[in-house]
């Protein structure tokens, strides 16, 4: 069975084509100008495909296929009918899905997750997401918001975050909160051979691994931020393990010492957590949601 999935971000959109479990082709092209564009653009990349999952990073109505709230890629997406203007021109079924719940699906169907039942799964990237796997399956709340591990709080009068809260761990473990926290500091970043213009996640890590107190400093306290909401998590759901991924998952090594010391406080009641780095890449989101795709058909 050909399954398309796609991943729509803030700034690029990837898609894969599978073949059953194996990915066929793959490509990512900036985020196009709206909605209307993306489904276009989903449809022109659909000939062979038997069903399209589409996965988008905000709320959605899954029975619908509508965006409830996805305010980070261009254009009005909100209350956008996008299952039914791509079926429209499709003519196969299409699922639309958060894209941390398509992270999820895919790495515990085909990544790191395999062959667990129940799974915490964080995001790491321009905010932070998040799902919840029990006895196998992602879960799903009515509204689409279950599982928001990045906005749990963690500093009741931290930083604001873009949710309405204070202090939520998006705050502290996301790219932006990341930059935010490590400052403009020009003279440590100098000496990391960065310029300001330059600063991103990527380059606080760069820092870090250079020896910079500072940097390592605001990693430190993304893991103590991480560990503290996902120690939460655990005595919610009563899982033993956790995926990182996402694109500023790959600085998780400066991040575990704090991480694991905030879970190992928690022992007595949750147990030893395994926090396991995701496998399937940055094209986990667009895998997912080809799988969902598929569930849909
Ligand atoms: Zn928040």
């Amino acid at each position: 069975m050909t399954l398309l999935g796609i991943d729509v971000g803030g700034t690029y959109t990837k898609w894969v084509l599978m073949e059953g479990a194996v990915v066929a082709g793959s490509g990512t092209v900036p985020t196009p100008p709206g909605p209307d564009e993306t489904v276009k653009l989903a449809a022109s990349l659909a000939p062979r495909a038997e069903s399209i999952g589409i996965g988008l990073p905000g709320h959605v109505d899954r029975d619908t296929g509508t965006a409830l709230f996805v305010p980070n890629p261009p254009g009005d997406w909100d209350g956008y009918p996008v299952g039914a203007r791509l079926r429209a021109l499709v003519g196969v079924p299409v699922s639309v899905v958060n894209d941390a719940r398509a992270f999820a699906l895919a790495e515990l169907e085909l990544g790191a997750a395999r062959g667990l039942a129940d799974v915490l799964f964080a995001v790491l990237g321009t905010g932070v997401g998040g799902a919840v796997a029990l006895r196998g399956d992602v879960l799903v709340g009515p509204r689409d918001n279950l599982g928001e591990i990045g906005h749990v709080t963690v500093a009741p009068w931290g930083p604001a975050c873009c949710c309405g809260n204070r202090g939520c761990v998006e705050t502290f473990a996301a790219g932006p909160g990341i930059v935010r926290a490590f400052g403009s500091g020009t003279a440590k970043i100098t000496a990391a051979k960065i310029t300001a213009a330059e600063i991103t996640a990527a380059a606080v890590a760069e820092a870090a691994r250079a020896g910079d107190g500072r940097a390592a400093k605001v990693f430190e306290r993304a893991g103590w931020a991480l560990g503290v909401a996902l120690g939460d998590a655990a005595s919610f759901f009563g899982v033993g393990s956790v995926v990182v991924g996402g694109g500023v998952s790959g600085a998780l090594d400066l991040m575990r010492p704090a991480l694991h010391a905030e879970l190992a406080r928690r022992r007595p009641l949750i147990g030893d957590i395994a926090v396991l780095p995701a496998v399937l890449g940055p094209l986990a989101g667009a895998i997912g949601a080809a799988l969902y795709g598929r569930r849909s058909g």
